[in-house]
């Protein structure tokens, strides 16, 4: 709620609007937090304030509104920053499997993926692709998506 009650303030001096009673910022404070609630975290809220304020238009106090697609914005360059680290990364990797001393999984060769043939209850077999767990593809991959 402070860091609300902050926020609220410094859009209502930004624009040199009349600033409200600490009363009557808190009770703003209200509203735009319970408006706000699970669309913005709260840990997020000066990020949205600070891009909001690199997207103004116009002279009018940053609303409600202006925080929540400012959000929307800073999500999608989060988004797209990662994406494009991760295909560095897969880039890093192609580059790394070119150098010449390069040894790949030699179960997988890279891909995550190897053979199994796999004997069942009833005497048969089984042959299939199952995911490598010879290497580290798969935590690589879960590293890459927690990023
Ligand atoms: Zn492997």
């Amino acid at each position: 709620m402070a860091a609300m009650v902050k926020i609220i303030a410094r859009a209502i001096s930004l624009a040199n609007a009349p600033m409200l009673s600490e009363a009557e910022l808190i009770v703003r404070a209200k509203e735009w937090s319970e408006t706000l609630c699970g669309i913005i975290p709260e840990e997020r809220l000066r990020d949205s304030f600070n891009r909001a304020i690199r997207d103004h238009k116009g002279t009018f106090a940053i609303s409600a509104y202006d925080l929540k697609d400012a959000w929307w914005e800073v999500r999608k360059d989060e988004v797209k920053e990662q994406s494009a680290r991760r295909e560095q990364e897969l880039r890093d990797l192609e580059m790394k499997a070119l150098q010449p001393g390069f040894e790949p999984c030699s179960y997988c060769f890279g891909c995550g993926f190897r053979y199994t043939i796999k004997q069942e209850h009833n005497g048969r077999h089984y042959t299939g692709v199952i995911k490598c767990q010879q290497c580290d593809h798969w935590e690589r991959r879960m590293q890459w998506s927690k990023k």
